[in-house]
Formats: structure tokens, C-alpha cells, sequence
């Protein structure tokens, strides 16, 4: 580790309590994939992978809390992927009017992504009260304090947004199916979803009970490619 200033260390991740069920599916028959990678480069202190034996979701148990990414090399790297999937929608949906980013944090995405979309209402969701000071700095025009499976942000949100995205975010909730079907609910019909995640491994399982199979059987359409970090899908005009 000589010449490695402390500083550089990236910061040991919180993990949440082991839990007995799969995330996905509910199923208790779980197994062990494989070890976590240990203290290496970029990946310090992982916890184990493990796999569900009824639809093969694979995810990090115990699961990463909520929290902001402080490291500056992964707030860094944070950056370039909201870079990237702002040009990545901006392709796709190049005028949304309204967009909500959940799990939006100090709304570090709204922000970046306002180059790209200067004329887009960005709204915020977050579980902590950061997004409050978000909106008071003007980086949100909305903010609201929960999760959107809560009921008081359901009503709020129905079928209001050309445009919701979700960084890190299936990974570290409780139920990822429920949040992603009211993700879905909070889009307009023919409206864009955009889905980033850390680890595709962690939510997108090579099986038909994957993030992109549920989301086609939501009536979505696939724009990107099921096995990437970054999946953008298009609400159909009936589906949920
Ligand atoms: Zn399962």
C-alpha cells in the first residue's frame, strides 16, 4: 500500500441486516454464490452473493444500506455514470417536460443531467431529508421524503413523468418488484425508464425473472440491452 494516501482508501460500505428471503421472489431457498471479493482495489469488505434457488435473483447479503457514496474516487465515478445516461436518454427522449429521479440523494443527477435537458422540470424522491436541502438549493423543483411504494408518494406522482430514473436504487430497498412497479406507475404512458445499477448481478439475474423480463411483462419496451449496468425501457400505452 506505499504510496497510497489514506485518503484514497475507498470507504468500508454499510451493510443492513442478513436477510432470510429472497428480495425478488420471497423464496427462503437461498445459496451462497460465492464469497464476496474481498478487500480488493475499488471493492473493499464485499458481502457474500447469493443466488435464489426459485428464480435465480442474485444479490449481496446482507444489502448495501442507503447512503451517500462521500469517497471522492466513487463520487467521481458516480459522476461519469450520470454523464453517461443523461447522453444515453437524451438519444431517446430528447424534450421530456417532467422527470423524477428516485433515490436522488442531494439530487447530484438532476443537477448533471440539467446540460442535457435545460427545459426538463426535474422532481426528487429520496428516503432521507437531503432532498429537502436539495430543493431548497434549487437543484429539484419537487421533493418528496419516502420511498415510492409509500402511500402519501403514490397518489402524488400517478402517471405524472415523461421520465423517472433509478440510480443504485433496486438494489438497496427491501421489495426492488414493488418499487419498479411504482416506478412504472409514476411514468405517463410512453414514457421513459431509466434503471442504473451498481452491479448488474445485484437486480438483473440472466433469467427470465429479471429486471428486464418483469419489465416487458409490465408491457415496457426494451431500448438497451438486458445485461448492461444501465437499462432504459419504454412504458407501453396500457401498461400498468
Ligand atoms: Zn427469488
Amino acid at each position: 500500500m506505499s504510496g497510497t494516501s489514506a485518503s484514497l482508501v475507498p470507504p468500508v460500505p454499510s451493510y443492513g441486516p442478513y436477510r432470510e428471503d429472497c428480495p425478488w421472489c420471497g423464496s427462503r431457498r437461498l445459496r451462497a454464490r460465492r464469497r464476496g471479493d474481498g478487500p480488493r482495489q475499488g471493492a473493499p469488505h464485499r458481502s457474500p452473493v447469493e443466488r435464489c434457488s426459485d428464480c435465480r435473483h442474485v444479490f449481496r447479503n446482507p444489502p448495501l444500506t442507503p447512503g451517500p457514496p462521500e469517497h471522492p474516487l466513487v463520487r467521481a465515478g458516480v459522476r461519469i455514470g450520470h454523464v453517461l445516461a443523461a447522453r444515453a436518454m437524451v438519444r431517446r427522449c430528447p424534450e421530456p417536460e417532467s422527470w423524477l429521479d428516485v433515490g436522488t440523494g442531494d439530487a447530484d443527477f438532476p443537477r448533471a443531467a440539467r446540460a442535457y435537458f435545460p427545459y426538463t422540470s426535474f422532481d426528487g424522491l429520496d428516503p432521507t431529508p437531503r432532498v429537502l436541502r436539495a430543493r431548497v438549493v434549487e437543484r429539484v423543483e419537487e421533493a418528496f421524503v419516502g420511498r415510492l411504494t409509500d402511500h402519501h408518494v403514490v397518489a402524488r406522482v400517478r402517471e405524472r413523468y415523461d421520465v423517472v430514473s433509478l440510480f443504485q436504487y433496486l438494489e438497496r430497498v427491501p421489495d426492488p418488484r414493488a418499487e419498479l412497479r411504482a416506478a412504472l406507475g409514476a411514468l405517463r404512458p410512453g414514457g421513459h425508464l431509466l434503471v442504473d445499477v451498481a452491479d448488474p448481478r445485484r437486480v438483473l439475474p440472466g433469467h427470465p425473472v429479471g429486471l428486464s423480463a418483469e419489465l416487458v411483462a409490465q408491457g415496457c419496451t426494451l431500448l438497451t440491452g438486458d445485461r448492461g449496468r444501465r437499462v432504459i425501457a419504454r412504458k407501453g400505452a396500457s401498461a400498468a
